[in-house]
């Protein structure tokens, strides 16, 4: 397994790498879920390229970027297992040189949700993922569905800005009790992490309404603000029953695929999840 930090350094190693190429951009502090799209990368691709950057412009003022884990010896222990072909970690100072003044907005898509709450946020996520496109030319990029607003920005701006790629979204990877796998979860102490699972449990009560015929959007989104509302621990952010294309709000009747999405604070960690009904990211 290669490692390449400069850009120069990458573009190298990127040379030797046979098509088709698959890119998994990551932050690092690497779990199942992460290597849940390496290994899709592997299976698909005849060669993996995984990032790790902890990418700062991507947070907020106010957010974690400062406490956000890293551990890159063990990352790169797991990804050489993986059998990736090259670990590209750039610098910040390399990503956002001097006088750096250029950034990607995607419009619509973007604003709600995630968008609404961390301003900016998805101006990070789509410079950063430009970049990494641009500078590894992957043939395809593998995102999960446990971010699914992200995916589906990415693959706006993929459509917009003619990106010769195909994006893969995979699959939420979930603790056994449900919660879904993510680098902060570390944050979370033993009752908050019993707590956390409460997201799923939201997200699975409103499924099962959903399953079960019940078709009206505001009746979904209470079903999971009840079960939120009681987890002492839990603070909610937003809940959510939105069009999956465009993730608007369903108003009464749900009558195609939904994104259920919701925030929620335990403690003092923002925690994410979401589940699709009545369709596929
Ligand atoms: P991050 O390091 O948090 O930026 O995540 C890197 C990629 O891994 C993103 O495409 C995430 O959506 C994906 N990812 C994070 N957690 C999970 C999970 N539990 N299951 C599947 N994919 C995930």
């Amino acid at each position: 397994m290669e490692t390449a930090i400069t850009l120069d350094e990458l573009r190298q190693a990127r040379k030797n790498l046979p098509a088709p190429l698959g890119l998994v951009p990551t932050m690092g502090y690497l779990h199942e879920g992460h290597l849940s799209l390496v290994r899709a990368a592997r299976r698909e691709c005849a060669s993996v390229v995984v990032s790790i950057f902890v990418n700062p412009t991507q947070f907020g003022p106010q957010e974690d970027f400062d406490r956000y884990p890293r551990d890159l010896p063990r990352d790169l222990a797991l990804l050489e297992a993986e059998g990736v072909d090259l670990v590209w970690t750039p610098t910040p100072q390399g990503m956002y040189p001097e006088g750096y003044q250029t950034w990607v907005t995607v419009e619509k898509v973007a604003a709600p949700l995630e968008g609404a709450m961390r301003p900016g946020h998805f101006r990070g996520v789509a410079t950063v993922v430009v970049k990494l496109f641009n500078a590894v030319q992957p043939d395809r990029a593998y995102f999960g569905q446990k971010d699914a607003q992200q995916a589906l920005v990415i693959r706006r701006l993929v459509a917009d800005l003619n990106f010769p790629l195909e994006v893969v979204v995979c699959p939420t990877v979930r603790e056994p009790d449900g919660l879904a796998m993510s680098s902060r979860n570390i944050y979370l102490n033993p009752q908050e992490r019993r707590a956390a699972t409460v997201l799923y449990c939201a997200l699975t009560a409103a499924q099962a309404a959903y399953q079960a015929g019940e078709r009206n959007a505001d009746r979904l989104r209470q079903a999971m603000e009840a079960v939120l509302a009681r987890e002492p621990l839990a603070r909610p952010q937003y809940v959510s029953c939105a069009r999956l294309d465009d993730l608007q709000e369903w108003q009464g009747e749900v009558s195609g695929p939904a994104l259920l999405s919701l925030a929620v604070f335990i403690g003092g960690t923002r925690l994410i999840d979401n589940l699709v009904l009545g369709g596929e990211l």
